[in-house]
C-alpha cells in the first residue's frame, strides 16, 4: 500500500509499504478522507516536529477493512471517524485525566495520508466513532481538528456573553469559531489575513477583521472600548482571546486587548520562540493557557457536535486532491491565501 512520508523540507512523497495487520484488539481502516493539518504544513515547509521517513496525516476517516478477533463493537464495512491519539491509560497524566499529555501514547494512529491505517486497541479510549449515513467521510475527518477546538474552548471556559476574539482562521481557528457559536457565544471577532478564511468564518455569523487592512488592536479597542487596571490604563475589553495563528503580531495583540483578569488561550504553534509582553501579563493578571490536542472526552464532545449538526464543517473544504498527488495537497494547504482545508481522497490503484 501507499503511505505519505516526510522526506526533507519541502518534500513529501508516497512510498510502498506492507499493509497493516490487525492484532487481537486492533482495527484496520481503508482511509476515505484525510485533511492536511497546519502542523503538517509546518513539518512540510520547515521540518518542524518530524523526522525523515515519518508517516503523515492524522485527520482522517475511513471504512473498517479488518478487525482483530477480540474486537466486538466494530465490524468490516463500518464507516468511522478516528481519534488518532492512543494514550497508554496508565501513566500519571492519563490517571489524572490529561490523556492528551500522556507520557507514552504508543497506540496512536498516524499515516492517514495513506491507503490504510492500523488503529491499535481500537475499543479503548474513544478511538473510533461510527458515522451516521448523513455524515460524509470528509466531515468525519474534521473530528480531529474539532477535538482540538473543543479542548481549547473548554480550557479557556469563556464568558459566552462577553467579547471573544479568535486570531488565526486556519482549520483550528475555524473550528474554535464554530464551537463558540454552538455554545452560544454572541460577540465574537475572527482575525486573519486570508480572504477565503475570513469569508468562511463570517458565514457563521461572527464579525471578522482583515489584519492586512489596518491596525487590529485599534480596531478591537474601537469595537469594545477600553478598560483600566492598575498600571495598564486604556487596556482592551476582550474577555477571552484564542490565539490560533502562532504569529507574533497576534500574540502582541492578545496581551494588549485582553482585559485585566482575562484569558489568552494559546492553541497555535509557531515553530519558533515568539516574544510575549510579560509585564502586561503580570500587571493585568492575564491567564495564559496553553491547550494541546485533546482527551477522549474532548473527542467524544467533538463528535457529538458534528453528529448533531451543531457544528457544520463542510464549508471549510476548499480543495479535494487525490492521494497520488499528495505533494500538490501540501502545496495547496501551504498557500494560505487560497485555501481553508485541503482534503486528500483515495484513488487506490
Ligand atoms: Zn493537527
Ligand atoms: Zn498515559
Amino acid at each position: 500500500m501507499r503511505s505519505t512520508r516526510w522526506q526533507a523540507i519541502g518534500s513529501v512523497g508516497l512510498v510502498d509499504t506492507a499493509a497493516p495487520q490487525a492484532g487481537p484488539h486492533d482495527v484496520v481502516l481503508d482511509v476515505e478522507a484525510c485533511g492536511i493539518c497546519g502542523s503538517d504544513v509546518h513539518a512540510f515547509a520547515e521540518g518542524a516536529w518530524i523526522s525523515a521517513g515519518d508517516p503523515m496525516g492524522h485527520e482522517f476517516a475511513g471504512t473498517v477493512s479488518a478487525v482483530g478477533p477480540q474486537v466486538s463493537t466494530f465490524a468490516v464495512g463500518d464507516r468511522v471517524a478516528v481519534n488518532p491519539m492512543g494514550p497508554c491509560g496508565s501513566c500519571g497524566q492519563c490517571a489524572g485525566g490529561s490523556s492528551n499529555l500522556c507520557a507514552n501514547p504508543a497506540h496512536s494512529s498516524f499515516g492517514g495520508l495513506g491507503d490504510q491505517v492500523l488503529v491499535a486497541h481500537a475499543e479503548s479510549g474513544a478511538r473510533l466513532f461510527r458515522l451516521p449515513d448523513t455524515m460524509s467521510f470528509e466531515e468525519g475527518a474534521f473530528l480531529e481538528p474539532l477535538s482540538v477546538a473543543v479542548r481549547a474552548v473548554r480550557c479557556a471556559d469563556p464568558d459566552l456573553a462577553a467579547p471573544v476574539v479568535v486570531a488565526g482562521l486556519g482549520s483550528i481557528g475555524q473550528c474554535v469559531v464554530r464551537v463558540l457559536r454552538a455554545y452560544g457565544a454572541s460577540d465574537v471577532v475572527g482575525i486573519d489575513v486570508s480572504t477565503p478564511r475570513l469569508r468562511v468564518a463570517a458565514a457563521t455569523g461572527v464579525d471578522v477583521l482583515d489584519a492586512r487592512e489596518g491596525d487590529v488592536v485599534a480596531g478591537l479597542l474601537d469595537r469594545w472600548g477600553t478598560s483600566d487596571s492598575p498600571y495598564q490604563p486604556g487596556s482592551g475589553n476582550v474577555a477571552a482571546f484564542f490565539e490560533c495563528s502562532g504569529a507574533q503580531p497576534m500574540i502582541n495583540a492578545a496581551t494588549a486587548v485582553t482585559r485585566a483578569g482575562g484569558t489568552v488561550a494559546l492553541t497555535g504553534l509557531s515553530g519558533h520562540r515568539p516574544g510575549v509582553d510579560l509585564d502586561t501579563v503580570v500587571q493585568k493578571e492575564l491567564r495564559l493557557r496553553g491547550t494541546f490536542a485533546y482527551t477522549g472526552d474532548d473527542a467524544t464532545e467533538a463528535f457529538r457536535l458534528l453528529e448533531s449538526g451543531a457544528v457544520d464543517v463542510a464549508p471549510l473544504v476548499t480543495h479535494r486532491i487525490p492521494l497520488s498527488r499528495v505533494d500538490e495537497a501540501f502545496a495547496a494547504q501551504h498557500a494560505t491565501d487560497g485555501s481553508v482545508k485541503v482534503v486528500v481522497l483515495p484513488d487506490r490503484p
